[in-house]
């Protein structure tokens, strides 16, 4: 730095930013910003959390909008992934802050994704949420097809809204986070890569945002436990944003209108824990209860049983008479276990990664979380199947049968 860089040539591209964060600050006071922790993914703010994944983001939208102060507010988690979603290292992750719905936060989750990225997914919709300034065309009766999308100005703030809440370090890894894995295939290794992005400003943006924090809040970089969890690249912008931004500290502090003396650390943290989680209902994704008939196996084993007392009646050398009786004993256990079979069948969960057993009383799969809409047999299963498979060759079909669009059409390079 030299003596007349201005806080401006400081912060280069990102000076921009420094507007949208008075902007956020207006909206949640200085107080987050200022004495909030920073938190990380570690089981200490996000405990790991058993059962259906629906259940997991539940609870995650529930413990971000409990940190962001946000208990009093309902909120409603619809599940619209497809049948066959699975948590995958290299899929972006679909997670939506809808709008308010009367006086409901409705968030749509769509596709797991990395479960990585899931986390830092969450902390921009929440914020996106915590910042909710669009009001519905019809105030009185607002449902989610009536609110209008958000802008690139409301997702930007939502994302300066993050490190504003203590989040930044956990946005700021998954604003670019490079996964590669290898799959053994016969004497091959298969590598898979992607780049993974989340929210709408860089990996860079955000570190100068969070050494920006570091800076006003007089913090210390070194031994910070938040610090620890960023990735190497974060890790070094984040540095280097800190040594250029903590010369024009007293600036920053008067533009942001920041004590230059900061505030003592409170329990904040546990203050709004004790809080409550809000109220959450988790609207889930319809499944059915599949009976299948077990007559076929259940006869088969009755059958074998049979022979089995058959055999140790030819063993016990048993009259010629008695002989002729007990050679009908593997058809009478092919018949009592063929009718326990048809009595007890088994029921399992229709969805396509799950085929969990459920009881005749469940409501909702423990393990893929759908709710049980109907009960239907094997053959009605396959009939379902077949023609969500048609629907998809169809739209598929359709897809390559539509006109290119123009922008499509090859353009001839000038050579
Ligand atoms: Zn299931």
């Amino acid at each position: 730095m030299t003596a007349e860089e201005t806080l401006e040539e400081a912060l280069g591209e990102c000076a921009d930013l420094l507007d949208v964060l008075l902007d956020v600050l207006k909206k949640h006071g200085p107080e987050p910003f200022l004495t909030w922790p920073i938190i990380t993914t570690s089981p200490q703010h996000f405990p790991q959390e058993s059962g259906p994944e629906v259940d997991r983001v539940a609870a995650i939208i529930s413990r971000l909008a409990r940190l962001a102060g946000l208990s009093a507010v309902p909120l409603r988690l619809e599940d619209h992934r497809p049948d066959d979603d699975v948590a995958s290292i290299h899929q972006q992750p679909v997670v939506s802050f809808i709008g308010i719905d009367g006086d409901v936060a409705v968030f749509s989750l769509e596709c797991l994704g990395a479960p990585d990225l899931l986390i830092a997914t969450l902390c921009h919709e929440v914020a996106l949420f915590a910042g909710e300034r669009r009001t519905p065309k019809h105030p009185y009766r607002s449902t989610q097809t009536d609110t209008a999308p958000f802008e690139t100005d409301d997702l930007i703030r939502a994302a300066v809204t993050t490190v504003v809440l203590g989040w930044g370090a956990i946005t700021a890894n998954g604003a670019h986070r490079f996964a590669k894995t290898g799959v053994i295939q016969g004497y091959s290794v298969r590598s898979e890569w992607s780049h993974g992005r989340v929210g709408a400003l860089s990996a860079g943006d955000l570190c100068c945002l969070l050494a920006l924090q570091a800076v006003v809040r007089d913090d210390e970089l070194d031994g910070a436990s938040f610090v620890e969890t960023l990735q190497e690249n974060q890790r070094i912008e984040l540095e280097g944003w800190y040594d250029v931004l903590l010369p024009h500290r007293e600036e920053l502090c008067r533009r942001l209108a920041m004590p230059v003396e900061p505030p003592p650390r409170g329990d904040e943290s546990e203050q709004r824990d004790r809080e409550g989680d809000p109220r959450m209902t988790i609207v889930r994704r319809p499944i059915h209860r599949v009976r299948r008939n077990r007559t076929g196996e259940h006869g088969v084993v009755g059958a074998l049983v049979g022979c089995g007392f058959l055999v140790a009646l030819l063993l016990a050398s048993i009259d010629s008479d008695a002989l002729l009786v007990a050679f009908g004993l593997p058809v009478v256990g092919a018949v009592v276990g063929a009718l326990i079979g048809r009595r007890r069948p088994k029921l399992f969960c229709s969805a396509w990664d799950c085929g969990a057993i459920l009881d005749q009383g469940t409501k909702h799969c423990l393990k893929c979380g759908g709710a049980v809409e109907s009960d239907i047999t094997v053959r009605e299963l396959d009939e379902l199947r077949a023609s969500k498979g048609e629907r998809f060759d169809e739209l598929a079909e359709a897809e390559y049968d539509a006109e290119p669009d123009d922008d499509d059409e090859p353009v001839d390079d000038d050579v």
